[in-house]
């Protein structure tokens, strides 16, 4: 492809420096539509990023778009107070109709605010309200937000320094396969519970991810899932799953955790519960854990009702069934047979994921960011991944055609060959 030199002038000298995904694909995006993107200059990027794996139903999906129009055009109520809608009524009864009941999730539902880190933050404040405590365990690798709370349960050095201030009450222990093998599973963190010597504060509650998706796409067994939520309950700590990139379908079923078959106390969701791309999160708990006094925590935009439409329709349009969550399963066997193929060729390399989330690994931790840089200019959007940006991330959307598919997985070999 032919790149023009599009006018990023307002960008690089209004737009703060801190600006960040656009610095990787610079051009100017118009227009979108299912798994594509397009530029002002009418280029076309095959997009595998997904808005961060907020469009796990594609761009400008055709049956939420519907919805979202029909909406709009009878005056819904658009602003986003928490005030009882008919859009946020039809959004629960959908959520508790294909989600919650099908699974029997004993779940309250709580509207923490706009995005993931409102969640995350609203699910630290619960379980230490809960359980009177301050410390919270989490993982190494671990992402969970960029407010201070959800920052001080982060693992990656340089956002951690953003703060400013001490990062306090929380603890990090070794994520899945950090040790390599090389120790028994949660030896440390047994032990530490265990010993009255050791320092730690009895922790209110853990927090993880079923797949770390900034942290490197880094898996966690569903038998290491199990034992970790055995040490809760045997320590009396909550389980918090921060499944906002990796929930509503990412890994196949509706939530991550499924497959391992554990039930967590507390969920974040956030990302693609919209399904459209708008600010939507959620805190699920359990009924015993509802202990919030009225307005306890509260915001402006926590009632997103388009969003709530446009969730609503995308519930009903994909979750009735297990159709997607097939197809998911399906296209993962696609991909895992490329980056198979794509990893015999690289020595050193190592590739991981689950459903529609993976990541390659190269030998040299630059290679994955020529990678980026080199698939944007064959119209593929990626992103990489990992504390060192060392993982080529693969997260395309879930509606993605399986054309589409081959073609992003052709790119990405190109891609990784050209530049290594
Ligand atoms: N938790 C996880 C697992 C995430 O992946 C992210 C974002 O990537 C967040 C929390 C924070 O969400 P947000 O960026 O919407 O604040």
């Amino acid at each position: 492809m032919t790149i023009t030199q599009p006018d990023l002038s307002v960008f690089t000298t209004l737009e703060s420096e801190v600006r960040s995904y656009c610095r990787g694909w610079p051009t100017v995006f118009h227009r979108a539509q299912g798994s594509r993107m397009y530029d002002e200059d009418g280029h076309e990027y095959l997009d595998f990023f997904a808005g961060a794996g907020s469009l796990n139903y594609g761009h400008n999906n055709a049956v939420l778009k519907r919805a979202l129009l029909d909406y709009l055009e009878r005056d819904g109520v658009t602003h986003g107070l928490d005030m009882s809608t008919t859009a946020k009524r039809t959004f629960l009864e959908s959520f508790q109709n294909t989600v919650l009941r099908p699974r029997d999730l004993p779940y309250k539902v709580m509207f923490p605010g706009p995005t993931g880190t409102n969640a995350v933050e609203a699910a630290l404040k619960l379980a230490r309200k809960v359980k009177g405590r301050e410390t919270i365990v989490s993982f190494t690798n671990a992402f969970h937000g960029m407010s201070l709370g959800s920052l001080a349960v982060t693992g990656n050095a340089f956002k951690r320094a953003g703060a400013g201030v001490p990062l306090t009450h929380a603890t990090p222990m070794p994520f899945d396969h950090y040790m390599d093998g090389k120790t028994p599973d949660f030896l440390w963190f047994e032990r530490l519970l265990r010993d009255h010597g050791s320092g730690l504060d009895q922790p209110a509650a853990v927090i993880v991810e079923t797949i770390q998706g900034e942290g490197g796409i880094n898996v966690a067994r569903p038998e290491w899932l199990r034992a970790l939520a055995r040490i809760c309950q045997e320590h009396d700590m909550l389980l918090i799953v921060d499944d906002i990139q990796m929930g509503c379908g990412r890994t196949g079923a509706f939530f991550s955790f499924e497959e391992a078959g554990i039930t967590p106390d507390i969920v974040t969701v956030s990302k693609s519960i919209s399904g459209y791309g708008l600010p939507m999160s959620l805190c699920l708990f359990r009924q015993e854990l509802d202990v919030w006094e009225p307005g306890e925590h509260n915001g402006t935009f926590r009632g997103n009702n388009p969003a709530f439409v446009t969730a609503a329709a995308a519930l009903n349009a994909y979750w009735a069934d297990d159709k997607l969550e097939q197809q998911t399963l399906a296209h993962a066997q696609t991909i895992e047979a490329a980056l198979r193929d794509t990893a015999a060729h690289h020595s050193g390399s190592a590739y991981r994921g689950r459903g529609m989330v993976w990541g390659l690994e190269l030998a040299d931790p630059h290679h994955a960011g020529r990678v980026a840089r080199r698939a944007f200019e064959l119209g593929l959007l990626i992103e990489t991944s990992g504390a060192y940006g060392q993982v080529v991330k693969l997260l395309p959307p879930l509606t993605v055609t399986t054309d589409e598919l081959d073609q992003g997985l052709r790119i990405t070999q190109r891609a990784v060959y050209e530049t290594a």
